[in-house]
């Protein structure tokens, strides 16, 4: 526990994150995590987190030391897409009992249970996750993971992350420093180029990176590791050899970015590929590095020219969506980097937002977003449901942008969502990510399903059929569907009856 406690006050006192070095070091001490507001869901533990970093490693074997409950359901949990292996999605836990717990079973039940993925499933590394119980009855993983990784010949990853040491970001970072002692730099590629890159924080969320890594091929440039959207056990482990770094989710990984360049000498950036201007600053950001560290000159002209060339294209595609969506307002209700830009990406079509949440935005996300919106209002640091739920039905908005979990407060104030978080079943990266995200707003925004909805109900607050509304669909010659029909002619048939229940 004290080489844990030592990693957890090195991860708090991460230079490179700006929240945290905006605190006294008291503060600094007490680490990430809010108090929790009494009543509200309290978010993902730190083994959360760690495991949602380095699960989208698709042919990694994810072991969680255990009682069944903490692992749950990995398949399809999150939207990250794998273009090889899917053993990244099945659930491997040692499901622990009290009589293990009792009887002191754990590390040997870890033992087998790593041997029993070693015979059967052959997977280049095993990682494997601590969680509350196990690390409160004192297993050592780290030393299972040793002895195991000698005797079945095979990396055996030990994730030190507990649930109780913290929030989900804790864990996030605790997952790179786990990448970063025990599979960075562990083999040796035989194919460096001056083009290799690596992009840290992007998930392939929806496949979302293969918007983005044809034009890096184009350009030449070769994504050594993507970590951890659709990344293989070797990227990572020779991760050390790329020349760049862009850093997608500051929150996530800015510790492995910093300690990559310290360790490693490579340079890093924070961008995205959120819309078109943000796409092209960030490939030539790339092309800049990789030309500071070695890489022909000439890439700099070729990354502009792709530019160029991309641009025109999206906008042309975009133009057909203007005239539908301008001025259109949008409430956004997410965080982290895409509370900035994906506001500056819905800015390049023409819609306005008047609202953003900056709930879980690092100090330098909030800047950004001040600069974009130009006012400091529509910047909320957290909205409760009943707010949200009040600007919507006063139609203060035209469409809420979010995650999954505030699906309902639109749909209660019968107006339009589009996901936009993990679970989101459409790709928004890139040039064609940004056609693909205005096309989506306008599919929900101009969905004939709202004038349905919002119509008046045909029956007053007792259930009594009104006589003077219209029927649905009454003075409409479109014919009406057969269970329409039916549900109708009975309505009308037992109108008497239904008015007096
Ligand atoms: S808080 Fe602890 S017990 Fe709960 S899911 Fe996280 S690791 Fe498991």
């Amino acid at each position: 526990m004290s080489a844990l406690k030592a990693k957890i006050e090195d991860v708090f006192n991460e230079p490179g994150c700006d929240k945290n070095q905006g605190k006294d070091a008291k503060a600094r001490k007490k680490g990430c995590s809010k108090p929790l507001t009494p009543g509200a869901a309290a978010g993902g533990c730190a083994f959360d987190g760690a495991k949602i970093v380095l699960q989208p490693v698709t042919d990694v074997a994810h072991l969680i030391h255990a009682p069944l409950a903490c692992e749950g359901n990995s398949w399809d949990n999150r939207g990250a897409a794998s273009s090889g292996s899917s053993l990244w999605r099945t659930s491997f836990t040692t499901d622990l009992t009290e009589l293990d717990i009792v009887m002191g079973q754990g590390e040997r039940k870890l033992f087998r249970a790593i041997r029993e993925i070693a015979e059967r499933y052959a997977p280049p590394a095993i990682f494997v996750y601590s969680t509350c119980v196990t690390a409160l009855i004192g297993d050592d993983i780290e030393a299972v993971c040793r002895r195991a990784a000698e005797k079945f010949g095979l990396p055996v990853v030990p994730v030190n992350a507990p649930g109780f040491v913290g929030s989900k970001n804790l864990g996030n970072k605790l997952a790179g420093e786990a990448l970063l002692d025990h599979v960075i730099g562990t083999e040796e590629p035989d194919d460096v180029t001056p083009y290799d890159i690596n992009i840290l924080g992007e998930f392939n969320l929806s496949g979302e990176f293969w918007m983005v890594k044809p034009l890096l091929e184009k350009l030449g440039m070769r994504v050594r590791a993507c970590i951890p959207g659709d990344a293989r056990y070797r990227d990572i482990a020779t991760a050390h050899r790329a020349k760049a770094t862009m850093m997608v989710c500051s929150t996530a990984l800015i510790n492995l970015a910093r300690k990559m360049e310290e360790r490693f000498g490579i340079p890093y950036f924070e961008g995205s590929f959120y819309g078109i201007s943000d796409t092209s600053e960030a490939l030539r950001q790339l092309a800049a590095l990789l030309v500071q560290q070695g890489a022909p000159p000439e890439l700099l002209d070729r990354t502009e020219s792709l530019i160029a060339e991309e641009e025109a294209r999206a906008w042309a595609a975009l133009e057909g969506f203007r005239p539908r969506l301008e001025g259109k307002r949008v409430l956004l209700n997410t965080g982290g980097v895409k509370s900035w830009s994906v506001v500056h990406a819905l800015q390049e079509i023409g819609v306005e937002i008047v609202g953003t949440s900056v709930k879980k935005s690092t100090l330098e996300d909030k800047e950004r977003i001040k600069q974009i919106l130009k006012d400091e209002n529509h910047m909320f640091e957290s909205m409760a449901p009943r707010d949200l739920y009040a600007m919507l039905a006063e139609h203060k908005a035209d469409i809420m942008l979010s995650g999954g979990r505030t699906q309902f407060i639109a749909l209660k104030a019968k107006m339009p969502w589009l996901d936009i978080n993990q679970e989101r079943h459409h790709p928004y990266a890139g040039y064609d990510g940004m056609v693909e995200l205005a096309r989506q707003i306008d599919i929900a925004i101009h969905n004939p399903v709202w004038e349905t909805v919002r119509e008046a109900s045909p029956w007053d607050a007792d259930g009594n059929l009104i006589s003077s509304a219209p029927n649905p669909g009454e003075n409409d010659d479109t014919p009406l569907a057969e269970p329409v029909h039916a549900f109708r002619k009975f309505a009308n048939s037992n109108a008497d009856e239904m008015g007096e229940c």
